[in-house]
């Protein structure tokens, strides 16, 4: 993707707006590699997130849901961020406020410079006791045990810091993305489907706050009808492109 014109009314909007939410899904993480945990070759190449990532499998085989994590853990240490990272990074110098609302568990917005960052689905960089939720850093966690879940002072297993299908999102960073999206003039959805709920309704949230809608997708999405801007295109091509045309547009003499 060479240049984004912005059409006319969505130019008005960028030029306005204070308060900006980026919403990003995995299409963002994409050129890190990391968009999918399969077909990297080895002992997990066949296994599915669908029957790792949820309590009753913790439950079941605390070893092996360790164990993939840890794997998981180490290609996210390897992996670097992409220019659709570093896009949304560099549009904090643009607007006065930006949120960035990730559903990613990579941590790789806060590696390349996003400070306002919501993880709904949690991260890898942390571990909690599933007992009494202590907290405590992944890799450390990990070095000491590799093998299974480290045990707490309290006698519980440390898990994953992130959200497994069939728990609820943490409740105070999606209230603060829900404040967050129905308070914003500009609402950037990146390389999400936007299929899963309750993610998904931010977008509808921002819509009836009557903020300026942009989509950045190869595919459309539910929401793509109500989008004031539709870039039909892979996050690391389109983010950068877009975010040349919001600054050429907020600064216009550069
Ligand atoms: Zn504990």
């Amino acid at each position: 993707m060479t240049a984004v014109e912005l059409p006319g009314a969505v130019r008005e909007r960028v030029r306005s707006a204070e308060r900006v939410v980026v919403f990003s899904g995995a299409g963002v993480s994409r050129e890190s590699g990391l968009d999918t945990f399969r077909g990297a070759g080895g002992l997990w190449e066949r296994m599915r997130p669908e029957e790792l990532a949820t309590p009753e499998a913790f439950r079941a085989d605390p070893e092996k849901v360790w164990q993939w994590y840890a794997w998981r853990y180490q290609r996210v240490a390897e992996a670097s961020p992409n220019p659709a990272h570093q896009a949304i990074a560099r549009l904090e110098a643009v607007f006065p406020f930006i949120i960035v609302v990730t559903q990613n568990v990579d941590s790789l917005h806060r590696r390349v410079g996003s400070r306002n960052l919501l993880e709904l689905h949690g991260s890898l960089a942390r571990a909690f006791c599933n007992r009494c939720g202590r907290s405590r850093d992944m890799g450390e966690a990990i070095a000491e045990s590799p093998g299974a879940p480290p045990i707490c002072t309290c006698g519980g297993k440390f898990r994953p810091g992130v959200v497994w299908f069939g728990e609820s999102l943490p409740e105070e960073t999606f209230e603060q993305a829900c404040e967050a999206a129905a308070s914003c003039e500009l609402f950037l959805s990146a390389g999400t489907s936007a299929t899963v709920y309750p993610a998904a309704g931010l977008i509808e949230l921002a819509h009836r706050a009557g903020a300026c809608l942009i989509e950045i997708n190869p595919e459309p999405t539910p929401f793509s009808g109500l989008m004031d801007l539709r870039l039909a295109a892979p996050a690391g091509e389109a983010l950068p492109a877009l975010a040349d045309a919001m600054e050429r547009c907020r600064w216009p003499t550069t």
